[in-house]
């Protein structure tokens, strides 16, 4: 024991962890308070830009107008890295009730649907209380009926109430293997609006394809209360397009690092979104966060010892926008000394979760109390999930971190024409900042390697 003591102690010597200056981090962290630079990034990005589904025109002009931001806002080796996106458009959406009761539904489709006939499609429908009830079904039970899957969702602070519901929105196939000629699921939503909420749903291979939407929640009760009355009748008239050879773009700048710049800490939100909102809070306040946060570190008088890599991932709604970055930076893995993306929201951050054994260096003990003010607590478990265009990085070794946000309303909105800068609270947004930048200066001004084994773990 005493020998493993001895060995920890002189490896923590030999290797003495640089701590951030927890004084400028707490500085930061007040300032970020303040500051107006997220709220102006998202102001004009929903207001220049507004809806900007990957491979469509105005994911274009999205990428031209984060190019101009981050050199605006004094980012360095600003560019855009293309990649190959096929990508799905929508075009005329109804539905409505023939009999008994005919009344017209809130309906959208889910990305990547298939169109019905021109005229439509008109079937009876079966009413299903839960997903599950679908995989439960028999061969054959829904032939010739539109199924309608209404299970609703439950509000919770962290994702777990929609890792949950959203299986529903990928149901496609079960529905299409046991006969059914289309696809309905109450919109994954905690909200009782009856906007619908999209989403991408996906084919299973050697299935027929049916076409998919999401109806509101309003409606979804509707029918089920119909149902519960006798046979009813809809209509369903969906169109969308492809684009088989369309491009998207990860757009990146730099906070370029004063001792260590090759090593570097990514960071993002996507720049992508839905179409039916302005893609506000999924996921313009990422993008706004993350530039804020990082725009802040880059004024100080002295850059912190790495570099901070601000990236705005290009194609996260309907997938690539990882992958594509893990191809486009397999050589510099190693580099990447740890990753994150802020995609849950502008509400506040209300855990911290670090990389396994982060805790136990003592360059990032500051931490605890830098965040407390912003009531943000430390985690003792390194993340799960640290944002789906990280996934890669993740999974190729990048060790990742996570400031969770508190989602109970964000569901009320996410992937609905409600998403817009109405919804976006600016204290719970300079929140965010703030705790972003505080944690991004001493993560970026230590040189804590995440991947290695504290030297004083042995230490009983
Ligand atoms: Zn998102
Ligand atoms: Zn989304």
């Amino acid at each position: 024991m005493r020998r493993i003591l001895f060995f920890a102690a002189v490896a923590c010597l030999a290797v003495p962890a640089v701590a951030g200056d927890a004084h400028t981090a707490a500085a930061l962290r007040d300032r970020a308070l303040a500051d107006s630079t997220a709220w102006n990034v998202l102001e004009s990005l929903t207001t220049e830009i507004g809806p900007r589904p990957a491979g469509s025109p105005a994911a274009q002009r999205a990428r031209d107008w984060a190019l101009a931001k981050l050199r605006a806002l004094g980012f360095a080796n600003v560019h855009a890295e293309p990649f190959a996106k096929p990508s799905w458009g929508r075009g005329e959406e109804w539905a409505q009730v023939v009999r008994p009761y005919p009344q017209p539904l809130a309906v959208i489709g889910l990305g990547g649907s298939v169109s019905t006939p021109p005229r439509g499609i008109e079937a009876d429908i079966v009413v299903l209380k839960s997903y599950a009830a679908v995989l439960a079904a028999p061969a054959h039970a829904f032939k010739g009926k539109i199924v309608v899957v209404n299970q609703p969702m439950k509000r919770t602070r962290d994702v777990s109430g929609y890792s949950a519901a959203v299986v529903a929105r990928f149901g496609v196939s079960e529905a299409a293997k046991r006969g059914a000629v289309a696809y309905l699921v109450r919109s994954i939503s905690t909200g009782n609006t009856r906007e619908p909420h999209t989403g991408a749903t996906d084919y299973a291979p050697n299935t027929p394809k049916i076409p998919a939407a999401a109806l509101g929640v309003p409606d979804a009760d509707l029918l089920e209360r119909m149902a519960a009355r006798g046979p009813v009748r809809l209509r369903l008239k969906l169109a969308s397009f492809l684009r088989p050879t369309s491009t998207a773009w990860n757009v990146s700048g730099e906070i370029a690092g004063s001792a260590r710049p090759d090593q570097v800490i990514v960071i993002g939100g996507h720049l992508d979104s839905w179409d039916p909102g302005t893609g506000a809070i999924d996921d313009g306040a990422g993008v706004a966060i993350t530039t804020a946060a990082a725009r802040l570190i880059g004024q100080l008088p002295r850059h912190p010892r790495r570099t901070i890599r601000v990236v705005l991932w290009g194609s996260e709604e309907t997938g690539g926008s990882g992958s594509a970055y893990l191809t486009a930076h397999k050589g510099e893995l190693a580099k990447i000394v740890a990753a994150a993306e802020s995609d849950l929201g502008a509400d506040r951050v209300y855990r911290l979760e670090l990389p396994q054994d982060a805790l136990r260096r003592r360059a990032l003990k500051p931490q605890a109390r830098l965040l407390a003010p912003l009531k943000v607590l430390v985690s003792r478990n390194a993340p799960k999930h640290a944002g789906s265009d990280v996934e890669g990085l993740q999974k190729a070794g990048v060790p990742v971190f996570a400031l969770d946000q508190d989602a109970s309303r964000y569901f009320d909105i996410h992937h609905s024409a409600d998403d817009t800068l109405a919804v976006v609270d600016r204290a719970q947004l300079g929140q965010n900042v703030a705790a972003w930048a505080a944690l991004l200066y001493l993560l970026a001004d230590s040189d804590v390697d995440f991947r290695a084994k504290p030297a004083h773990k042995s230490v009983p």
